[in-house]
């Protein structure tokens, strides 16, 4: 049976063009963006799509998200509200941490006479969502016929401010067109089954006061001590300002507040919804910071809440847009990433990471991978350096978890966990069940130990792209010491000399158990190496920290061993072909080829089943191929050349992490046609869905991925020790890409077209740029540069002109 069908499903079924505004938009309201560039639309309302577009339309600002459903809810509405950092655990024995799904504070059901207006009831005239990425707030636009004749129209809002993390905005604007009445608004919120819910008793519910009702909600933690309080006010105005907010029920844990006010035929109504979230995590008191902070924004014009949250995404923007022309998809595109990762990064809690969803889904369980690491921090370091700062404070927050789970397993140093939450010890479930049926036992949390490197990786490249030393000296030398000291306990010196390392999972998890995994042995001898680093710079530049660091952690002897390691590991190379064998006995495996898998629509894995896949040669993700890239240095391009075409025909891409990573390393060899593919697959896999799983949460990794294929990939950036490198290879129908970036203070505005680069510096030092490996100079601040492509070669650098944007 067709649950309900609208005059809008057929068109919304029909492709439509997502980058284009509908025909006949609903008039302005004052603060959304023009451009459709900006603009991500859901025409209609497809009911197989919704939990979909519940994750690509959620807001979040970093503290806390919210999914983009209804309001009013729908047979398929998944509404949820998350807050990072806050995890449950039901205390059955082997539970593992999850992101809490909290009350949605978005409910608001609309009463007209005895009717509440639904999609399901009467005849949905008009219905859009509207993501407004560049000023990071969620429309919604509804005209609805109701059975008796009634034509409403509703224009709603919704945001997570960015520029105060502990409020949440939320406004309906309702229009009655044919008909006068009573609306009446019913704002509740809902508490998922385990938690509880009271109204905190020292507010006491001022019914028949002039001012509005403070809706308090406080939430406790399963398995944790932890208290989420939200607080509500609510305001209702119709054209002659006399609405009123006053009935407050509170029945099975749902607390609703009723609001009403009479309307007049084509006059409008709104309800203000101001809401604050605090939590025990980072206050001590949630109740009162609560009452504090509603009656601080209170006193607030509404218009300055939301011109402050606006003004801070503009900022954001300016250094991390980049724009595209000739490309309205790829715009869109990167604009969705864009937002999405500005959305879940706090530059003010380094006691959380972002999780393999954000805070749009409750995939993965809200946990963190080495996603955070090696896809999403970059799109940090070089665009908002305190908030890839938070990131990796939260590694070390955990170091002492870290610690733990080496010493558990047998080891020395830090062992990170494959996925952790929020006390930093290991959370990967044991088993799960695959989308077959099949129950599968999940190794990774022993195996996958990639991971310690990953982190190290991440803390070099902050510490060496922003000359954070203060960062370095207190936390990250640490992280690299003692992940060193573990890479140097996990691997053993075997009798052919070599260090191996056995017993692994590496990025591709389509086999499982392996020894000599190349990524994990090229990334585990880069750590060592740079744990010896770590020692010699601090022996060097900062003697005293390095005594207090090398006697509390015992470790110089240790250290003096790493470097004799890092040379012995073991990593299968045969210097004939240039192929690095991706672990021991992968050339063997069963060859298959993928090409008559072409017109698959799931992952291999789940065709050829768990146990057959190990036995083929079928790679899940980007994993020597992403060594190449990340090790770019250690590998001659012939090197690389040769591995990205030896597997790229034999990967699958069965994670969203894989297709980003392809099409920067095809760019970089100069491969437009692959790297064409790849980027639009990257860019297409929450937006066209095409891993049939974006309902779980927006792919955060593939993000991050995507903006590293931009700046890394097409424009070629190349950072090096004392400046930045650029070896453009744009695709043949953009006509100008441009970003900015910032490094080591520096801010630069980069605009590429296809035969000019152009590179405008502020800040207050000079900068070395390179063109191609070849054109240099030293470039001083507050100029441009420019460079011109004469045949196949660039023609020498050159100033412009002083100052002034690209
Ligand atoms: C992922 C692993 C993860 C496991 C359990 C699998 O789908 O590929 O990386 O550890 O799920 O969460
Ligand atoms: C991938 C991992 C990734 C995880 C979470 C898995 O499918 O194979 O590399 O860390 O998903 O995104």
């Amino acid at each position: 049976m067709r649950p309900y069908p609208t005059e809008l499903e057929e068109s919304s079924l029909r492709a439509h063009d997502r980058t284009q505004p509908p025909a006949q938009a609903f008039s302005l309201p004052p603060f959304r963006s023009i451009d459709p560039g900006w603009l991500l639309f859901d025409e209609g309302f497809t009911l197989t799509r919704e939990h979909e577009i519940e994750s690509l339309f959620a807001i979040a600002n970093g503290y806390v998200g919210n999914r983009g459903s209804l309001a009013e809810g729908s047979p398929l509405s998944a509404p949820a509200t998350f807050v990072a950092g806050v995890f449950e655990q039901s205390n059955s024995p082997g539970s593992i941490p999850e992101l809490m799904v909290l009350p949605d504070w978005t409910g608001v059901r609309i009463w007209i006479d005895q009717h509440s207006l639904s999609i399901q009831r009467g005849k949905v005239l008009e219905h859009r969502r509207i993501l407004d990425m560049r000023r990071g707030v969620l429309w919604r636009e509804w005209r609805h016929r109701d059975p008796e004749g009634k034509i409403t129209r509703i224009v709603a809002f919704r945001f997570a401010s960015l520029a105060d993390r502990h409020l949440l905005l939320h406004s309906v604007t309702l229009i009655p067109e044919n008909y006068s009445s009573i609306v009446r608004f019913e704002s509740s919120m809902e508490v998922t089954e385990g938690g509880v819910s009271l109204l905190a008793p020292e507010w006491k519910v001022r019914a028949n006061s002039a001012r509005p009702n403070l809706v308090p909600l406080a939430v406790r933690v399963p398995g944790r001590n932890t208290l989420v309080v939200f607080g509500v006010t609510s305001q209702v105005m119709n054209a002659k300002d006399s609405g009123t907010c006053r009935r407050l029920e509170s029945k099975d844990g749902t607390i609703t507040e009723h609001c009403e006010a009479e309307v007049e035929a084509g006059t409008e109504c709104h309800l203000h919804r101001l809401i604050s979230v605090f939590s025990s995590r980072e206050s001590s008191n949630p109740f009162e910071d609560v009452a504090r902070h509603q009656k601080q924004v209170l006193r607030r014009r509404r218009h300055d809440l939301i011109a402050a949250h606006t003004s801070r995404w503009e900022s954001r923007w300016r250094s991390a847009d980049i724009e595209v022309q000739g490309d309205d998809q790829l715009q869109q595109a990167l604009r969705f990433a864009g937002y999405h990762l500005i959305s879940a990064a706090n530059a003010d809690d380094g006691r959380v990471s972002i999780g393999a969803r954000a805070l749009t889904g409750a995939a993965y369980k809200g946990h963190v991978f080495w996603d955070a690491e090696i896809y999403m921090l970059p799109f940090f370091i070089f665009t908002d350096p305190p908030s890839a700062r938070a990131l990796l404070d939260y590694r070390y927050h955990t170091l002492e978890a870290a610690r733990r789970k080496a010493k558990d397993s047998g080891f020395r140093g830090a062992m990170y966990p494959w996925e952790s939450a929020d006390t930093g010890e290991e959370v990967t479930p044991k088993a799960i069940i695959a989308p077959n049926g099949e129950v599968l036992i999940i190794r990774n949390g022993e195996m996958e130990v990639h991971i310690t490197a990953d982190i190290a990786f991440g803390i070099w490249q902050y510490w060496r792209a922003t000359e954070d030393d203060h960062f370095f000296l207190d936390y990250g030398a640490e992280i690299m010491l003692e992940t060193a000291r573990f890479w140097a306990s996990r691997g053993s010196l075997e009798s052919d000399g070599g260090f191996h390392i056995r017993h692994v999972i590496g990025p591709d998890e389509y086999h499982q158990d392996v020894n000599d995994d190349a990524y994990t042995n090229l990334m585990a001898a880069w750590n060592l190496r740079h744990g010896v680093a770590t020692a010699q710079f601090l022996g060097e530049r900062w003697p005293e920290r390095w005594a207090e660091l090398s006697q509390r952690l015992k470790i110089a002897e240790e250290v003096a061993t790493w470097s004799k390691l890092a040379d012995a590991i073991f990593v299968l190379f045969d210097p004939k072909t240039l192929l690095y064998e991706q672990f021991a006995g992968y050339f063997r495996k069963e060859q298959i080829d993928l090409r008559s898998y072409d017109a698959r629509s799931s992952a291999m894995d789940a065709i050829l089943g768990h146990d057959r896949i190990q036995r083929t040669n079928i790679v899940k993700q980007a994993d020597v191929v992403l060594a190449s890239y990340l090790l770019e240095n250690e590998f001659t391009p012939e090197v690389r050349a040769a591995n990205f075409r030896y597997y790229e025909p034999r990967t699958g891409h069965g994670s969203s992490l894989s297709p980003s990573i392809y099409a920067l390393v095809a760019a970089r060899l100069g491969d437009l046609l692959l790297a064409q593919k790849y980027l639009e697959q990257a860019s297409e896999i929450d937006l066209a869905n095409n891993m049939g799983n974006a309902a779980g949460g927006v792919h955060a990794a593939a993000l991050g991925g995507l903006w590293q294929a931009m700046v890394f990939g097409f424009a070629g950036v190349r950072i090096q020790e004392n400046g930045i490198g650029f070896s453009p290879n744009l695709l043949s129908h953009w006509r100008r890409i441009a970003f900015p970036l910032e490094w080591r203070r520096r801010k630069l505005q980069i605009s590429i077209e296809p035969g000019t680069i152009r590179v405008a510096i502020s800040g207050s030092e000079a900068i070395h740029l390179e063109l191609d490996g070849a054109s240099k100079i030293h470039a001083e601040p507050q100029n441009q540069y420019l460079a011109e492509r004469k045949g196949a070669d660039w023609k020498p650098w050159r100033r412009v002109e002083e100052g002034g944007a690209v």
